[in-house]
C-alpha cells in the first residue's frame, strides 16, 4: 500500500478512512470506538447501547479525510 498523498510506501493505515499514510504525512487525531447508541433506521428505537469503549487520543490519521464527531445526548 502507498501513501494517499505522496505515493511513497505507506507506514500505516488511517484509522478513520483506511487510506495508507507514510511517516511524513501521518497525523494524529482523537478516535473513540463505537461509543453511544445504535438506532434502528426505520423506527429510531435504540437497539444497542455501548457502555464500554476506548478512546485513542493519538490515533493514526491521514490528515485529509474529514472527521466529523457525533455526540449523543
Ligand atoms: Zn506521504
Ligand atoms: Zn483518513
Amino acid at each position: 500500500m502507498r501513501c494517499l498523498q505522496c505515493d511513497q510506501e505507506a507506514r500505516g493505515v488511517c484509522k478513520f478512512c483506511g487510506s495508507g499514510v507514510c511517516a511524513a504525512h501521518a497525523k494524529r487525531a482523537r478516535f473513540v470506538s463505537g461509543a453511544g447508541t445504535v438506532r434502528n433506521p426505520g423506527t429510531a428505537l435504540v437497539v444497542r447501547e455501548f457502555l464500554d469503549y476506548v478512546i485513542v487520543d493519538n490515533a493514526l490519521w491521514c490528515g485529509t479525510c474529514t472527521i466529523r464527531p457525533v455526540y449523543s445526548g
